[in-house]
């Protein structure tokens, strides 16, 4: 008749024997429990440093010192006018003037003044722009052949006569260089003298010798920014 009691002994011996057992069960679980809470909170702050990563540059340099020398630096350079062609002499030269001089135009078997200068050149070489500028005017005349006007502004606006073929169109914006067309032999009043280009320059539409913006003397001061 002791079964009945010995159930409750049973039980209570099993506990008293696998007490450590429990316990080791008990604290692997607790110990498994604090890993893997510890393991979840570190992968959460892992996120925090990204965030600051793209601002590090700012942490060392709070006024972002090391961005000045991308500012834009603008100083005054001297941009000097430059000969329309590689020319190999000059032909009839500039011969209007307070002087008033009078040249011989062979072509034409008179003496009269020459308002421009003629740049002697091989016939088809580049004609360039001697300054930035637009192009006004594109045409044919009998004393300026195929002509280029450009003003270059500032008052300054140059014709270059004699021309071949011509690249630009009139309204166009060409820069300092550019090509505008190539030496011909179009003047009907200049043919004799060959292949060159008829330079007339006036600057506040008063005519001048183009020699000193042929010589690259005459500049503009401009303000060139530099990044
Ligand atoms: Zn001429």
């Amino acid at each position: 008749m002791n079964s009945n009691s010995k159930q409750p002994n049973k039980f209570t011996r099993f506990l008293r024997n696998n007490a450590a057992l429990l316990l080791l069960i008990f604290c692997v679980l607790a110990i498994a429990a604090v890993v893997l809470a510890v393991t979840l909170t570190r992968d959460n702050p892992a996120v925090v440093p990204d965030g600051p990563v793209a601002g590090t540059p700012d942490d060392n340099n709070p006024d972002n010192k090391p961005d000045e020398p991308d500012k834009p630096i603008t100083q005054k350079v001297d941009v000097y006018f430059q000969s329309p062609v590689k020319h190999t002499g000059i032909g009839l030269g500039y011969t209007f003037g307070p002087n008033d001089l009078f040249t011989f135009k062979s072509s034409l078997n008179e003496w009269s003044t020459h308002k421009a200068l003629d740049l002697q050149a091989e016939e088809g070489a580049e004609v360039a722009a001697m300054y930035d500028g637009t192009v006004v005017d594109v045409g044919k005349s009998f004393l300026k052949g195929n002509y280029v006007v450009v003003d270059h502004g500032e008052g300054v606006v140059a014709t270059y006569g004699s021309l071949g073929d011509i690249e630009v169109t009139k309204g166009q914006t060409v820069a300092r260089g550019q090509t505008l067309g190539y030496v011909g032999i179009t003047a009907e009043s200049e043919y004799r003298e060959g292949a060159h280009v008829h330079l007339e320059v006036t600057a506040n539409n008063i005519t001048v010798d183009p020699t000193p913006y042929v010589n690259g003397e005459v500049f503009r001061t401009v303000e060139v920014t530099e990044q």
